[in-house]
């Protein structure tokens, strides 16, 4: 029996195992089986972290078992080494006891992890346990009876999001956003950046510009500038951006190297997609970013490659760019704002579509159904 082996259960991971129970149907169980492979018992909707800060009881984690079905298991375990000779991965269940998998395929999909450093003080925003972490930081500071003052550092879509969130839950804080760029989201066209900008203003956030943040004490509570000026700051958030997890797979750009078929340089049976794979599409020269969208696209080729790879038939696959430029940023519980462009078209929607769009975005990504 055939034995696929998945090690993330992300985005990229889920997408992939779904795509491929599709492909595969009865022949699960019967001559394929597949092992879906995490640290962490659940998936992790990682996109919805800034929502878990304003709203404790909001679930973030969906049981990994809730994905698995006929022919497909999971394992609860921190894949540290491939063993490429012998086709097997070396998996430390329960912290200690460490166990061989033997695969026939493997998908490497583990992600990504806060690019923060420890010692820059704060918290950064990447596990529900940072965002209740937040949280009791911010009802401290309000319960101290003075007006609470929130730094989001890094304004990329997570950091939009986060400032908008905290902004329309709690009035009488002072927020700021930190963006080391000139503008906001500046890959997006002027108008939308100023649109984004426009919505923070009204929940009341400060968004500053063309400044870097070096360091947060947190005892001294004080945030230092990359330009020399310091600031009192309550709570500090990091959203500056994410460090692919690569285990000993080559790597360029600190991501795993992948040809256009999303198999790894160097490796026999061995894919990676999603945010710890540094997929390119050849004809462009485009390297995809590390976003959901990306992971959730890779996950529908990926399946059909292996499947291809798998059975031998059926003609050359390869990677290409997601063909529309897409951005849905939530700005706050009832707000969104979606951007398209497809060649010289382009289309910006504030209404209740984009927060249709957002909502579907974020349940379909995670397979959450209706
Ligand atoms: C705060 C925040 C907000 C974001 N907002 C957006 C957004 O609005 N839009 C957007 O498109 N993107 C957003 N992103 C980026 C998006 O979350 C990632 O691009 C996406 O999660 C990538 O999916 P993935 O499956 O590749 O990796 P991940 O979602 O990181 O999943 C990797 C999985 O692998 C597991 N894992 C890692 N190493 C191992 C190991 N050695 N052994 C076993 N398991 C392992 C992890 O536990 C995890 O479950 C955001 C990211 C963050 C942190």
């Amino acid at each position: 029996m055939k034995h696929i082996v998945i090690v993330g259960g992300g985005y990229a991971g889920i997408n992939t195992l779904e795509h491929l129970k599709k492909r595969f149907g009865n022949r699960l169980g019967q001559d394929i089986r597949m092992t879906l492979i995490d640290k962490q018992p659940y998936h992790l909707r990682k996109v919805l972290l800034f929502r878990r800060i304003s709203d404790k009881d909001f679930n973030l984690h969906i049981p990994l078992t809730s994905y698995i079905g006929e022919g497909i298991s999971f394992v609860q375990g921190e894949v540290e080494e491939i063993k490429e000779r012998e086709q097997a991965i070396v998996v430390t269940r329960d912290g200690m006891k460490r166990e061989n998998i033997s695969y026939d395929q493997l998908v490497l999909a583990m992600g990504s992890s806060s690019r923060h450093q420890e010692d820059q003080g704060g918290i950064a925003l990447e596990t529900s346990k940072a965002a209740d972490l937040i949280r009791l930081r911010i009802e401290e500071g309000i319960k101290s009876g003075k007006s609470i003052h929130i730094a989001i550092v890094g304004a990329g879509i997570s950091g939009i999001e986060t400032a908008a969130e905290i902004g329309g839950w709690l009035k009488d804080a002072k927020v700021t956003l930190v963006n080391a760029d000139r503008r906001l989201l500046s890959s997006a066209p002027k108008k939308v950046s100023a649109h984004m900008e426009e919505e923070l203003t009204k929940v009341g956030v400060n968004v500053i510009h063309g400044v870097k943040v070096n360091q947060y004490d947190d005892q001294a509570k004080t945030l230092y500038y990359s330009d020399g000026t310091t600031e009192t700051v309550d709570v500090c958030i990091w959203t500056t951006g994410l460090k692919s997890n690569v285990l000993s797979a080559s790597r360029e750009k600190g991501r795993i190297m992948v040809d256009e078929s999303y198999h790894v340089k160097g490796m026999k049976n061995v894919y990676s997609i999603g945010d710890c794979a540094l997929v390119t599409d050849v004809k462009t020269g485009r390297i995809d970013q590390m976003t959901c969208k990306e992971a959730v696209y890779q996950s529908g080729k990926l399946s059909r490659i292996m499947v291809k790879d798998m059975t031998g038939s059926g003609k050359r696959l390869t990677h290409k760019s997601i063909p529309v430029e897409f951005y849905c940023v939530s700005l706050g519980q009832n707000k969104a704002l979606v951007w398209m462009k497809k060649g010289k078209y382009s289309m910006v929607l504030r209404n209740r579509l984009a927060l249709f769009i957002r909502k579907s975005t974020w349940d379909s990504a995670s397979l959450v159904k209706k």
